[in-house]
């Protein structure tokens, strides 16, 4: 007897944190379509949560999730991550998802779960795959798969796939908001191609000033989809946050809106007009360096 809880090797629980983009330049196009970027990426505090249990050995799969707008099937990147690691028909686990990470959002949200099942599954099953074989697994799921294995502030270059930890940042305050319209991606890449006009770059202002303060910080970052988007809630967002003296930049490409600020009692004044503007999803939160943890 060792006193451990038997069910402790059964389940596991992973808290898992969304991301912006504090700089987003679309550098180029491939001839194979793909278009290269130059992007420092960021983790913050708002978590998704992802609990994975062991069940009888031949029955198959389990996905269910509290938002009902979330598909459970073979669609969610959480099953594509388990069937990558199990195969076809996987069997033997459960698992259940806690969505608070906007969908269409440009946070990341269903890529940082695929990398939450990665990590979760290795370790329930104890399966025999190596970090590096991990990392190459999630890069075959999604280009943004790869960042969250590890989180905190990476610098990410080429398709996405090229990335470069960067020294972490302190915990900025931030407000976030989101409209009910999402924008799919494709769209917003074709939006960006048609406009045919160089547009300036923030990647290297931002490189220079993360370890400025807040201020010096947010004041440079920048999203080349800022040029492409004109969703009306994308408006009247951007709109409040200037009216209280923060810079607003479209997460990924969107449609997520976060401006940092050094003062929280004010970050917590821009997101409570927000609300009152009708704007269905506000939240004061942090940077933060953790990535996923169980
Ligand atoms: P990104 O920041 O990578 O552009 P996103 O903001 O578009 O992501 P996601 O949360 O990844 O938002 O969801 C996009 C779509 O993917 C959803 O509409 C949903 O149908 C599907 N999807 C697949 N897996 C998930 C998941 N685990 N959580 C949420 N949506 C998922």
């Amino acid at each position: 007897m060792t006193g451990e809880d038997p069910l402790m090797n059964e389940t596991v629980t992973l808290k898992i944190p969304a991301k912006i983009n504090l700089s987003l330049d679309i550098t180029g196009k491939l001839p194979n379509g793909y278009h290269t970027l130059r992007s420092v990426f960021q983790t913050v505090g708002i978590f998704d949560t992802l609990t994975i249990s062991k069940t009888a050995p031949d029955q198959p799969m389990m996905l269910t999730c509290d938002e009902p707008a979330v598909p459970c099937d073979a669609r969610n990147l959480v099953w594509k991550a388990a069937v990558k690691l199990l195969g076809e028909d996987p069997c033997g686990i459960a698992m259940h998802l806690e969505k608070r990470i906007p969908s269409q959002a440009g946070m990341g949200g269903g890529s940082a779960d695929c990398a939450a099942a990665l990590l979760g599954i290795r370790k329930l099953l104890a399966l025999p795959v190596t970090d590096a074989q991990l990392h190459e697994t999630a890069g075959s799921l999604g280009a943004d798969v790869p960042f969250f294995l590890r989180g905190g502030t990476v610098l990410a270059e080429g398709i996405g796939e090229k990335l470069t930890p960067l020294e972490p940042i302190p915990a900025y305050p931030l407000v976030i908001a989101k409209g009910a319209e999402g924008i799919p991606t494709p769209e917003a890449y074709r939006r960006l191609d048609a406009l045919g006009k160089a547009l300036p770059a923030d990647t290297d202002s931002v490189l220079g000033q993360l370890q400025n303060g807040a201020d010096a910080l947010f004041s440079c970052c920048g999203n080349h989809f800022d040029a492409i988007t004109d969703l009306p809630e994308v408006l009247r967002i951007r709109q409040v946050m200037r009216e209280h003296g923060l810079k607003p930049v479209l997460s990924g490409s969107g449609a997520a809106v976060f401006a940092g600020c050094a003062n929280p009692a004010r970050a917590q004044t821009c997101a409570d007009a927000l609300k009152a503007a009708g704007i269905p999803f506000v939240t004061v939160c942090r940077t933060t360096a953790e990535g996923i943890r169980f």
